[in-house]
């Protein structure tokens, strides 16, 4: 198999995009389909001060790496949540990603506020969701970042609407869409860039670029039962999962009104934010209140 666009040895084969490409090839490839989406639903801007939060998983390097190369300026953060060996070696990976392409780290780490992932018991992972969206939101808006962009693939964005719909649960714009605006002073914007890249295209960039990332679940995540539905689908139908996620955006809808924290004065749903329940339930001390 030969590469479509400089004739040499094929590496890549996109089944979606009906073209197979050599390494260099497929790297301008993907660094353009990220350029276009980027462009096409204004999901950064070169002015703005951009912060990336990065798990050190993949799909965040990818995102670190294509980002460095079409000449935006951000700062990275990355939460250590406290999980064990799994967090001691992404924060390494995340480490190794920031000295190789000489961007700014900053790191926080979840203890600072009273516990750590393995003292959640229950929905440990809804928890964790959680967690990293606040400390995510108030970290970028207290160092004065324009917009907060995470890795969030169409996989991530496809099934995630698949579990909620199957399930009878409306499902809210912000967890659909590529850039979302602040609707309140204490929000900063979030963005995907990638919600229209496959953890595929993902991978096989990080690969061949020859980022630092870590490989393997949480030891808390459940089996994906619904990202591998949306796989078996794009299996059958490849292009299922991009074509879908293009199609929500449009079916997005606006977010309820909010209100504040009774506890942090973040924006919440009720009289306390969901963080804050979190850490009243599992800390021990009152350390970081
Ligand atoms: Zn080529
Ligand atoms: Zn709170």
């Amino acid at each position: 198999m030969r590469c479509r666009k400089c004739g040499k040895k094929a590496v890549v084969s996109l089944r979606a995009y009906r073209i197979s490409l050599c390494g260099d090839c497929y790297v301008d490839f993907y660094r353009k389909l990220v350029e276009r989406s980027i462009k096409k639903y204004r999901i950064l801007g070169k002015d703005e001060r951009i912060l990336l939060a990065v798990s050190g998983g993949k799909d965040s390097s990818a995102m670190v790496s294509v980002l460095k190369e079409l000449g935006f300026d951000f700062e990275i953060l990355h939460i250590d949540l406290g999980i064990g060996e799994y967090s001691k070696d992404s924060r390494r990976k995340v480490e190794n990603l920031s000295e190789m392409l000489s961007v700014n780290l900053n790191i926080v780490e979840l203890e600072d506020y009273g516990f750590t992932i393995p003292q959640v018991r229950g929905r440990v992972c809804s928890a964790c969701g959680t967690a990293k969206r606040y400390i995510m939101n108030r970290f970028a808006r207290e160092r004065g970042f324009d917009v907060v962009a995470t890795g969030h693939t169409a996989e991530d964005l496809a099934s995630f609407y698949l579990k909620n719909i199957a399930g009878g649960q409306q499902v809210f714009a912000e967890k659909l869409i590529p850039r979302i605006e602040p609707f309140d002073a204490k929000v900063v914007a979030k963005a995907r860039p990638l919600f229209e890249i496959s953890e595929r295209e993902n991978m096989l960039y990080a690969l061949i670029k020859g980022l630092p990332f870590k490989s393997g679940e949480c030891p808390y995540a459940p089996r994906p039962e619904w990202k591998e539905i949306v796989y078996d689908i794009e299996l059958k139908k490849p292009g299922f999962t991009r074509n879908f996620v293009r199609g929500l955006v449009g079916k997005a809808e606006n977010p309820l009104e909010t209100r504040y924290c009774s506890i942090c004065g973040e924006i919440s749903s009720g009289e306390v934010c969901s963080f804050c329940k979190i850490r009243m339930k599992f800390t021990r001390s009152s350390k970081g209140f």
